[in-house]
């Protein structure tokens, strides 16, 4: 028996990275999947892979029109939708407040921000029909603390905004057996930490006490238990899985 049999997921940001790798674990769970991305290709392939409880379409999840068509294709495909995991982001230039220009600042607010609160909205009612849901936001370390100059104002500001937001929906859809949790990654080998840094993870390597950083399956097992039943009391909180970077 699965762990997520039963359950209707939406991933974004699912093409690649940890988004891929949540999929890839729902689906071995048992969930129908609906996996998202701006990159179809990758997406397409990848959902075909995954058999018949996989399915893509293309989003960009800072536009509504877009979110209404992957709810209406994922119920028509599988019913109503009882997980989303809100995970397609940007990391953004890496500079200092002072050089980091206006429009670059809105696109990271809107990628990692504003999309979780579309996806909220539109996902939620389908939640409400099947009487139970689960919304996993993919925040950050820097959605916790700033560090040392990495990443920028932006995406420390949108990785908060993202934290607030699930408390908000916590408390707002409590009672209708809908629950909120965001989770705070670390460093994580993935193609955007990879892009990132020169060594895949620089200096704060330093700083993990594990000493190395994370593979995306295991955040996806922390994301699975937070999608599942077996974390029916848990909501409106945050969690960590940063090998120790936040205990210093
Ligand atoms: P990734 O490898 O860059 O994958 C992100 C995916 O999101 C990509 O496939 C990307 O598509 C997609 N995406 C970007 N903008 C989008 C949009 N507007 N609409 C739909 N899809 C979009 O990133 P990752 O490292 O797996 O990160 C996943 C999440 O974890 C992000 O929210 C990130 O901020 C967070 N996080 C990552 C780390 C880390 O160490 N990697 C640490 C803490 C938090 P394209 O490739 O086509 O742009």
């Amino acid at each position: 028996m699965g762990r997520l049999d039963g359950k209707v997921a939406i991933v974004t940001g699912a093409s690649r990275g940890m988004g891929e790798s949540h999929a890839k674990r729902f689906i071995k769970e048992g969930a129908k999947v609906m996996l998202t991305d701006l990159n179809e290709e990758s997406g397409q392939k990848l959902a075909a892979e995954l058999g018949d409880n996989a399915r893509f379409t293309k989003q960009d999840v800072t536009k509504l029109e877009d979110w209404t068509r992957v709810v209406a294709a994922t119920e028509e495909a599988f019913g109503p939708i009882t997980i989303l995991v809100n995970n397609a982001g940007i990391l953004g230039p890496v500079t200092t407040t002072v050089d980091l220009d206006e429009e670059a600042y809105q696109k990271v607010m809107s990628i990692n921000a504003d999309s979780q609160f579309l996806g909220a909205k539109s996902v939620i009612p389908s939640m409400l029909k099947a009487g139970i849901g689960s919304i996993v936001n993919i925040s950050s370390l820097a959605g916790l603390r700033a560090n040392y100059g990495f990443p920028s104002l932006a995406y420390v500001a949108s990785k908060f905004a993202t934290r607030g937001m699930t408390k908000a929906i916590a408390a707002e859809y409590g009672a209708n057996n809908i629950r909120a949790n965001s989770v705070h990654p670390g460093f994580i080998n993935t193609p955007m930490m990879v892009e990132a840094t020169d060594e895949g993870g620089g200096d704060a390597l330093k700083e993990i006490f594990l000493g190395r950083l994370a593979e995306a399956d295991e955040v996806s097992s922390l994301v699975l238990f937070l999608a599942s039943d077996e974390s029916s009391y848990i909501t409106g909180a945050e969690h960590k899985i940063d090998a120790g970077m936040s205990a210093h």
